[in-house]
């Protein structure tokens, strides 16, 4: 019976990209086949959830297909695993509540003020999980993605929920940065003692923004490493943020690396433009100020990168508007955001484009200029072309020019080469957001 699971499951690798077969479908673990219904476990609630309302189609087909006859899912949490817990003589709720608070919240960076979509559906399911349940679903939670998208702004708002719900739980929000000054100050001082208390023993929950910058600062991530496993270790909950990867990472300690990915890592991608539209409504409902749908549409559509830029917009729009008392038309809209208009034509040229690609992958701007044929530079050069198409309003003939004067046909068939692989190829995929993901940094 269990052979079934088995070759179902060798079906659905087939079907679906790693990352996703590594995330959703090797936790599952098979239970029994009971009549006509395949029965497996999963341990959180959270995840049984997701499981089946993304992926009952695919496990049903696949199991299906195999059986020979229609089978049906469920889906059940095991009994709590009796998780080591780790019993250290903590001070939980006599402790002194009354420390200063070191890292303010942002009281709008709220679960209710985050407007969810597909492009961050699963950062924000897994943020909530994480809020209501501390260290009880994913420890850590990883979340990635370009700068200006809500990673932030996610952390923030578990702070807020657990505080809500336990106002004398430790929540620590730090950023890396800040971090690394405190290692650095306390080694200075000869208070590193203090300093691993305050993140060791006094601290429930660890919310670390931004730790790409622990990148080569081995000291920090000497001391991060034991701060990660002390609190793991005594089940506190960690979650942390990144605009790469922990593979992308680099010059990162392996056994950091590898802890990283113990929980559920999940990504944040820019927002579609419904998205972008709910988010405009979102904020000019906040701020009271009534937007005509032509204009919302307008903004949406015209600052596409990354939210904090689409909020930016709106800002100096209301700025403008309050400014000058004029009602916002579409036209006003126009002449209030020319200069970000204009700024943005300027930020993304050809040669940034080919200044970044070059970097990525570690060659030289000149030879994606050049007409070499080895693969380790025409696969770069295809990839630049796809993306000055896709990101300026260059033409194909002026693309080629950039190019160090290459025919526009070359272009053309170098556009069309990437974006037919894109459809099935996942590590081009990465490749380019990842690269797409420096534009807006
Ligand atoms: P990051 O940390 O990823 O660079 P932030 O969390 O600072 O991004 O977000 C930038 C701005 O965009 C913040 O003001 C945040 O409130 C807003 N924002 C980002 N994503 C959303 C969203 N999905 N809904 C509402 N506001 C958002
Ligand atoms: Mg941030």
């Amino acid at each position: 019976m269990k052979a079934l699971w088995d070759n179902a499951l060798d079906r659905i690798r087939a079907q679906v990209s790693g990352e996703n077969f590594s995330t959703y479908f090797e936790p599952l673990r098979f239970a029994r086949v009971d009549g006509d219904a395949v029965c497996l476990t999963v341990d959180d609630p959270f995840f049984r959830d997701w499981v089946i309302e993304h992926y009952r189609e695919v496990l049903e087909g696949a199991m299906s297909a195999v059986a020979g006859r229609a089978m049906s899912l469920q889906l059940d949490v095991a009994e709590a695993p009796s998780a080591p817990v780790l019993e250290l003589p903590l001070p939980t709720r006599a402790a002194p509540v009354d420390e200063p608070e070191a890292f303010p919240l942002n009281p709008h960076y709220l679960f209710d003020q985050f407007v969810v979509g597909p492009n961050n559906e699963m950062a924000h399911a897994a943020s909530r999980a994480v809020a209501e349940r501390p260290a009880r679903s994913f420890n850590p939670l990883f979340i990635y993605g370009g700068t200006g998208l809500g990673k932030t702004h996610l952390l923030h708002a578990i702070a807020h929920r657990i505080k809500a719900a336990d106002p004398s739980k430790r929540i620590v929000y730090i950023s890396a940065e800040e971090f690394t000054n405190q290692v650095i100050k306390s080694i200075a001082r000869q208070t590193m003692d203090d300093f691993r208390r305050r993140f060791r023993a006094r601290c429930d929950v660890l919310l670390m923004d931004d730790v790409h910058i622990l990148s080569g600062k081995e000291r920090t991530q000497e001391e991060f490493f034991h701060t990660f496993n002390a609190l793991h270790g005594a089940q506190k909950q960690i979650v942390l943020t990144s605009d790469k990867t922990p593979q992308e990472i680099q010059h990162l300690e392996e056994r950091l690396r590898s802890r990283f990915n113990w929980g559920l890592i999940t990504d944040i991608k820019p927002p579609q433009f419904e998205t972008r539209v709910a988010i405009v409504q979102r904020r000019a409902e906040r701020e009271g100020i009534p937007l005509s749908d032509e204009v919302t549409f307008y903004l949406a559509r015209l600052v596409s990168a990354n939210v904090r830029e689409l909020e930016g917009a709106l800002t100096r729009l209301m700025a403008y508007a309050s400014f000058n008392r004029e009602p916002v038309t579409i036209d006003f809209a126009k002449r209030a955001l020319k200069d970000i208009l204009d700024q943005r034509a300027r930020a993304v040229t050809i040669d940034s484009i080919q200044r970044m690609v070059a970097e990525h992958f570690d060659v030289k701007v000149a030879d994606l200029r050049g007409n070499r044929r080895l693969r380790t530079i025409t696969h770069p050069r295809s990839i630049a072309m796809y993306l000055c198409r896709k990101h300026t309003q260059a033409s194909f003939p002026s693309i080629g020019k950039g190019f160090g004067g290459k025919d526009h046909s070359t272009v053309i068939s170098a556009c069309k080469r990437v974006e037919q692989s894109l459809a099935d190829d996942q590590t081009l995929r990465t490749e380019i957001e990842s690269i797409e993901r420096r534009f807006s940094s």
